[in-house]
């Protein structure tokens, strides 16, 4: 039987009180909207829960992943439905359920029937042992046998005017519906980190856009591309994405003939920083999101983290801040960013990078070597976010 209705299983968002209904609302929409590409689904909720309905013919894998990369879900339930059930029905539906979900039958099973028509003759527990006798009938000698405290599978039979079969659980990735929390401006490089970091912040429900710094012909259309198609994957989780592409070569260009080249790293985040902060103003984003974390590189000590910091007045998140690097390549990996994050590229920042960058700069020492750029440095600012480019990742 080719599957035709889901049930949605969401942790956090069922414990919000009285904004668990804007939280369910949104849920709801980013399902729609992640389905619709793929035929006609209907996401509804009742009796409390969240079900999604297949009313034409679409393509199983691709929904489930969908499904299964929608923050605020924990779990999807495939599930089998009888109309107008009697006991018989339920008893032949239960039986083909299983020869047809399962392989193999070596594992402990439990039956919970939820009686809510009350109209059907026969009461939830009667049914649970009736639907068991008839599973373990066919299967015992397969290895099929019932643990009632901890069974590897529990199959769900709810009997309402309808009922549901299911017992299959595919994982979610948790986290909150995206568009409950703000929005953030994250700066995606085409690195290992900030693709995970990106990902860390939309899972809390944050609508995520993103900031490149481009510098052509330093850096090369290829890079581009890399970056936008590691937005493009992180969209799948995140929902769409706008990327706004930044040409940072005059900015660079300036701040490598004007200040001290140890110092160059530092200046050149904190002008990143400033051009993403103007952006997220534009567009009303609350933060900025990056992918550092502490120690990683020279621009990563404490000391140039707070540094760097200054150069904006909203606030900073760094999801990765206490991540060694196997930690975030363990989640690229997961979220399916890795593949794509080592491709060969050229980083910006390292093009112009110092051999002995300094390590514990002051803010006071690199307040002072900005002022060599008052007066240059203004106008090529502007520009830059003037001729910013953007780019919708979907
Ligand atoms: P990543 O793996 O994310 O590229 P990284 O380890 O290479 O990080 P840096 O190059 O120091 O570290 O960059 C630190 C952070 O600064 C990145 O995680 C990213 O958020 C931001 N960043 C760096 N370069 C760019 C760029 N060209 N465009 C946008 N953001 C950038
Ligand atoms: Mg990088």
């Amino acid at each position: 039987m080719k599957i035709q209705t889901f049930l949605i299983k969401y942790a956090e968002i069922g414990v919000k009180g009285k904004n668990r209904y804007k939280f369910e609302d949104i849920l709801c929409k980013r399902l729609r909207a992640r389905l619709k590409p793929l035929g006609q689904f209907e996401v509804r909720r009742e009796y409390g829960r969240i079900f999604v309905d297949a009313h034409s013919d679409y393509d199983y894998d691709e929904a489930v992943r969908r499904m299964t990369q929608t923050f605020g879900i924990t779990g999807i339930c495939p599930v089998w439905t009888v109309e107008d059930p009697t006991p018989e029905k339920l008893d032949e539906t239960v039986a083909k359920y299983f020869e047809e979900e399962y392989d193999d039958y070596d594992f402990s099973f439990k039956v919970r029937v939820k009686r809510i028509n009350k109209e059907f003759p026969v009461a939830s527990m009667e049914m649970d042992a009736r639907l068991g006798g008839i599973l373990l009938d066919r299967y015992e000698e397969e290895g099929l046998h019932v643990d009632v405290h901890t069974p590897d599978i529990m199959v769900y039979v709810e009997i309402r005017k309808i009922a549901f079969i299911y017992s299959k659980v595919l994982p979610g990735p948790g986290g909150l519906p995206v568009g409950t929390n703000g929005r953030a401006i994250s700066l995606l490089s085409g690195g290992i980190d900030s693709p995970v970091a990106t990902w860390m912040i939309a899972k809390r429900g944050v609508e995520m856009q993103a900031v490149y710094f481009h510098s052509p012909p330093y850096t090369s259309e290829r890079a581009l591309e890399k970056v936008q198609d590691l937005g493009r994957i992180v969209s799948h989780y995140a929902g769409p994405i706008k990327l706004h592409i930044v040409n940072f070569t005059e900015l660079q260009l300036a701040i490598y003939d004007n200040c001290p080249h140890d110092e160059l790293t530092i200046i050149m985040k904190r002008f990143m920083f400033k051009v993403a902060e103007e952006l997220a103003k534009r567009e009303e984003a609350d933060c900025i999101v990056t992918g550092e974390s502490i120690g990683q590189v020279s621009s990563q000590t404490l000391f140039s983290l707070g540094v760097i910091d200054r150069a904006v007045t909203c606030p900073v998140y760094r999801p990765c801040i206490g991540m060694d690097k196997q930690e975030i390549v363990d989640i690229s990996e997961k979220i399916g960013t890795y593949e794509t994050s080592i491709r060969p590229y050229e980083d910006c920042c390292t093009i112009f990078v110092a051999k002995h960058p300094v390590t514990k700069p002051t803010l006071d020492q690199i307040e002072k070597s900005e002022e060599k750029l008052v007066g240059i440095i203004e106008p090529i600012y502007e520009k830059a976010i003037d001729t910013a480019e953007v780019v919708w990742l979907r």
